[in-house]
């Protein structure tokens, strides 16, 4: 297996666990809120939690889907500045890198 495939195999492993975390925060957040209107503050705080917990979680998920799309393109491995070569460990290290260290 080459270092590329491996890091996309990771990649596509990450982006299920977060397509499923993301999911189950927005079945969270479209729950009905409660009647008790104390317990409803106490939701409230956590919605927003859950808010910035999912908006992290889409933001990963947009990153790996670029990378996912660049090993398709096979431009995984080209700066996206001066289309130099991305060493492969630097992407073992950085999967979302889009550019080479001279760049970054
Ligand atoms: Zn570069």
């Amino acid at each position: 297996m080459s270092d590329i495939v491996k890091i996309k195999s990771e990649l596509e492993e990450k982006l299920r666990e977060l397509t499923e975390r993301a999911k189950e925060i927005d079945d969270e957040l479209s729950e009905p809120p409660d009647a008790d209107w104390s317990e409803n503050a106490v939701e409230g705080e956590n919605d927003e939690v859950l808010e910035g917990v999912g908006a992290l979680a889409l933001a990963e998920i947009q990153k790996i889907n670029l990378a996912l799309s660049k090993i398709e393109a096979g431009t995984y491995e080209t700066c996206s500045k001066c289309k130099g070569k991305i060493p492969v460990k630097r992407l073992e290290a950085l999967p979302y890198a889009t550019t080479c260290i001279k760049c970054a």
